[in-house]
């Protein structure tokens, strides 16, 4: 019998063969927001490295619990300032950093405790006042200044399109998301949910933020 995770790793390998991509440049982010430490030890016996966190807290509890030093923790969710010092050293990726002020943030304290820690910008394509995130007019006008915060290591973009029933509608945004990568020569896209990271995939997606699809439905 096959667990749900490895049912999802063959769509991935299948969905990526079909548009001519190395599955190995894709990394499968396990989101265990309000999921069982259980369920996390099982994902990582079946070699699941990458998990990714809304809540910081609820994170670094799970971090504490589980005392596995080879798992990549992935903060996906927006961070209040006055929590960034207990971040700061707890995650291999922050996908999260909404705003240039926020970025700031993260630099004076990475900068306190000696250490360059890796980010995505969140950008929020549609400007919607619900979602967090930078617009695209936002990043540009702030990118010079994004390079003088020497503490932060600057890997790619993510994004979370509109809320819709059809997948393809994500497809505008991830184009887009690609292209403003590509024109700021970043390497890195975290795009992609249950709902809709076969899109994201063939739109090159290199990190996709998968909860359900692979857990199950969330405990609340
Ligand atoms: C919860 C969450 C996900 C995972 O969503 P699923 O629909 O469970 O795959 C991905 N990204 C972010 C930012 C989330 O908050």
């Amino acid at each position: 019998m096959t667990t749900p995770l490895e049912d999802f790793r063959q769509k991935l390998i299948s969905v990526c063969q079909n548009c001519n991509r190395d599955p190995e440049t894709v990394t499968l982010v396990a989101v265990s927001k309000k999921q069982s430490l259980t369920k996390i030890h099982e994902a990582y016996r079946q070699n699941q490295m990458d998990f990714g966190e809304n809540y910081v807290q609820e994170a670094l509890e799970k971090q504490q619990s589980l005392k596995i030093t080879q798992i990549r923790w992935h903060l996906i969710g927006p961070v209040q300032t006055n929590k960034i010092n207990k971040v700061i050293g707890h995650f291999f990726l922050i996908h999260s950093i909404d705003s240039y002020e926020t970025a700031v943030e993260f630099n004076k304290r990475a900068e306190k405790n000696n250490l360059k820690i890796s980010i995505l910008l969140q950008i929020n394509l549609a400007n919607e006042e619900t979602k967090s995130g930078q617009s695209k007019e936002e990043l540009l006008k702030k990118w010079e200044d994004y390079q003088k915060l020497k503490y932060l290591e600057i890997k790619g973009l993510m994004t979370m399109p509109p809320l819709s029933n059809n997948p393809e509608s994500s497809r505008t945004y991830f184009k887009e998301l690609k292209l403003l990568a590509t024109k700021l020569k970043l390497k890195e896209l975290s795009m992609g949910t249950s709902s809709d990271w076969k899109v994201a995939v063939e739109e090159g997606a290199t990190l996709i933020r998968i909860g359900t699809a692979v857990f199950g439905d969330r405990s609340s």
